[in-house]
């Protein structure tokens, strides 16, 4: 549905994507992940043709971004980073506005209730979009990427500054899109890509890091697990034991917020569950545990991981290679 072959985007002197390569198959979502300054969103205007290439060749159903500009537009909907809404008009005068403005054909008042009725708006469809919380108004960005039921949805981080309730309602609507879209979305939070994306390709300083089924790099990263623990003693002793117990491989302290108590992060070996002798040493030596929480992994973890593997990966080749 989607291909893109080496491209590349300079301003100026500076290199925005470094002929990046990928593709994007029909009825996937896909997850475009990467810190900020990543190029996610260049990659994004340039597939939805807002923005020019320096090198490189773009094919959206089939057809060359540069040769058809006009029908690739239309195969794509796109809610940018910041959504182009025109907060004076009502939910219903702003959809047949960008209806208008696409030029559709369907029936206008029917695909316009459909709409509605998929981004759930039905009940607000004639309130002014200036009324709305942030969640409504960013299901408005979304309606209107849906008008002219294009085949590719493109979402430009879709839940940035919406609150936890509203990030897992436009979750749930982009997993519905799905149904029957190919949709990227792109997102600097890993759990993001995790709950709704079936492939994630990590870009980075305008490079592709990784392009992986959204499993594999959950493998990858759940390599091994750390946890957080906040424990009453003396800190060096701690540590010492923290460090001495089987299947815990590294133990650091990482501040005391409290006077009495040391939060340490400990990471622990693939497999093994530490917490009940981690448990029964602290208790021995009269060191209460306050708290035990797992630390989530982030999107550093995913590239320490990613690279980390890659660089062991060769270094074996070339041993591998010398050995021969
Ligand atoms: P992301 O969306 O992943 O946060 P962007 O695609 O917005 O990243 O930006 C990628 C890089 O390109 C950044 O280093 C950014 O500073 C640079 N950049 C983006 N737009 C411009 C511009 N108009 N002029 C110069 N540099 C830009
Ligand atoms: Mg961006």
């Amino acid at each position: 549905m989607i291909k893109i072959e080496n491209l590349t985007k300079r301003y100026g002197t500076k290199y925005a994507l470094s002929g990046i390569s990928f593709t994007v198959n029909k009825g996937e979502i896909v997850g475009f992940l990467g810190p900020n300054g990543a190029g996610k969103s260049t990659t994004m205007n340039i597939l939805t043709g807002y923005l020019s290439f320096t090198d490189g060749r773009v094919e959206v159903d089939g057809l060359d971004v540069l040769d058809f500009p006009a029908e690739a537009k239309k195969s794509i909907g796109y809610l940018p980073e910041q959504p182009p809404l025109y907060p004076e008009m009502t939910v219903t005068e702003y959809l047949n506005f960008v209806y208008d403005l696409k030029g559709c054909t369907l029936n206008k008042k029917k695909h316009i209730a459909e709409i509605l009725e998929v981004v759930k708006l039905t009940d607000v469809k004639n309130r002014v979009i200036a009324n709305l919380s942030k969640g409504y108004k960013q299901r408005v960005g979304i309606g209107q990427a849906l008008v002219g039921n294009p085949k590719v949805i493109i979402l430009d981080e879709p839940t940035v500054g919406l609150d936890p309730r509203q990030v897992v309602e436009i979750r749930n609507l982009i997993r519905t899109l799905g149904l029957d879209h190919t949709v990227i979305l792109s997102t600097h939070v890993l759990q993001e890509v995790q709950a709704v994306c079936d492939r994630i390709i990590i870009i980075n300083k305008g490079k592709i890091a990784a392009d992986r089924r959204t499993e594999d790099i959950a493998a990858a990263v759940a390599g091994n697990r750390r946890m957080s623990v906040k424990i009453c003693g003396p800190v060096k002793e701690v540590l010492q034991t923290l460090r001495g117990l089987p299947g815990i491989l590294s133990a650091e302290s990482v501040g005391n917020l409290d006077a009495d108590s040391t939060t340490y992060v400990v990471e622990c070996e693939n497999g093994i569950d530490v917490r009940k002798p981690l448990f029964a040493v602290l208790a021995r030596n009269n060191w209460p545990m306050l708290g035990l929480e797992a630390a989530d992994a982030n999107l550093e973890d995913v590239f320490l991981t990613l690279t980390e593997k890659t660089a062991d990966a060769r270094t074996k080749k070339k041993r591998g290679k010398a050995e021969k």
